[in-house]
């Protein structure tokens, strides 16, 4: 799970990680209210502007709507609330949202911590993740703050360290400092960064988070170490035994026909394609997908409707499917083993008549026990359903209605 800057810098701040100070504010007006706020607490007269959505690339991005960039600076309290009218309602478009961007409808109000007229800031990368070869937790490390790590490691691989977490013996102190060497840092700015990392570690263990990515992290010219940025993902199957954390979930931020899914008990990935397919068990979706492709289509999504299918799991899923507006066929691939192929026929006839009329071609390929009593209810049903025996034979199919 995702969770939004704002959120992230709350968590980090509880366990000691030093931050870029900010108030969350959901109106111009309130916009305003946290600046003031935040010059008192801090004393900052210049703002940043920062709008909250979970993708990156949010400076560089921009508002549809206003072309304002998603991260400005306010360098008076005056201009806060027109530059977060600017941001505020607006659909963001960077780099990693997709053309069709993330509607805005929040921004943090943060301190400058650039000071004004500061010749020296100097941005850090540094992230914690699992490493999943390594079957442990590796800290990742670049004086090329501020870029896109994916580009910084294409480009100059040599200015990423890493540093592998043994997980029976955690953190040790000599591979902190060993980071913090290794961003060519010293005196006040050296020891800073130590701590961050420790307490940057402990937060990304306490959160039982996959990973932390801090980009940037500034060093000021008075020498002050302060993450400015905070992608934060944590564990799904960990947030049972983190209530406090589970509520921070956006669900706005997801793909609302994946939160559908999901409340279905069903586990669905969207993809870009235009064949929807409907398949039980993660093995037999994934070889369905090879042969969407295969046959010259592309997969619309990965569906798995799971061993236990029955009437109602596969109408849910048929309306996932349908309501992608890309898809132009769908091909459902089930091999009946403990679910039976007449059950899942029945789901599908009824989704059919439930969901009314269906304009796209649907191929069933029902295999396993009770595949003649399945097929059988399909062909009985009148319903403009192809069925298809063999799974090559299903390919062609799928060939022929996209002709
Ligand atoms: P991202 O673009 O989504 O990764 O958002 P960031 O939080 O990393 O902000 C983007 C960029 O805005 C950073 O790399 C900084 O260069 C800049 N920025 C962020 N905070 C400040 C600030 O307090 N002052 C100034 N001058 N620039 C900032
Ligand atoms: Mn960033």
């Amino acid at each position: 799970m995702n969770i939004h800057e704002y959120q992230a810098k709350e968590i980090l701040k509880g366990y000691g990680v030093t931050i870029q100070e900010g108030i969350v504010a959901d109106t111009p007006g309130a916009a305003l209210e946290a600046a003031k706020e935040l010059n008192k607490q801090t004393g900052t007269s210049w703002y940043v502007v920062k709008a909250q959505i979970h993708a990156g690339g949010r400076g560089k991005g921009k508002i549809n709507e206003t072309g304002s960039n998603g991260v400005v600076l306010a360098k008076s309290l005056e201009e806060v609330a027109p530059k977060s009218e600017a941001i505020l309602g607006g659909t963001l478009v960077t780099h990693q949202t997709g053309p069709e961007g993330k509607k805005v409808s929040k921004v943090l109000i943060a301190q400058d911590v650039y000071y004004p007229g500061d010749s020296e800031p100097k941005e850090y990368y540094l992230s914690i993740l699992l490493d999943r070869a390594k079957g442990c937790n590796v800290i990742m490390a670049s004086t090329e703050g501020g870029m896109d790590i994916e580009t910084v490691a294409e480009e100059t691989p040599e200015k990423i360290v890493k540093e592998w977490i043994d997980p029976a013996i955690g953190l040790q102190g000599f591979q902190a400092r060993k980071v913090a060497f290794a961003l060519g840092l010293e005196g006040e700015a050296f020891k800073g960064m130590v701590k961050f990392i420790y307490a940057l570690y402990n937060a990304y263990l306490g959160t039982d988070a996959s990973q932390f990515e801090i980009n940037p992290v500034l060093k000021t010219s008075d020498n002050k170490i302060l993450a400015v940025d905070a992608k934060v993902n944590l564990d799904d199957n960990a947030l049972y035994r983190h209530k406090n954390l589970a509520e921070l979930r956006d669900i706005s931020e997801e793909d609302p026909l994946e939160v559908e899914a999901g409340e279905s008990g069903l586990n669905y990935v969207k993809l870009d394609g235009n064949v929807g397919c409907m398949v039980n068990g993660a093995g037999l979706a994934m070889a369905t997908m090879d042969i969407i492709k295969l046959s010259g289509g592309e997969p619309a999504n990965f569906l798995d409707v799971g061993g236990g299918a029955n009437a109602q799991t596969v109408e849910a899923g048929f309306r996932i499917i349908l309501k992608d507006p890309n898809v132009k066929a769908i091909l459902i691939n089930i091999f009946g083993g403990i679910v039976r192929c007449d059950r899942v026929a029945n789901g599908v006839v009824e989704a059919y008549k439930n969901i009314g009329e269906i304009n796209v071609p649907i191929i069933v390929r029902l295999q396993g026990t009770n595949a003649e009593e399945g097929a059988k209810i399909i062909d009985e049903s009148g319903l403009k359903v192809v069925s298809a025996v063999v799974l090559k034979d299903a390919a062609q199919k799928v060939k022929e209605v996209l002709a």
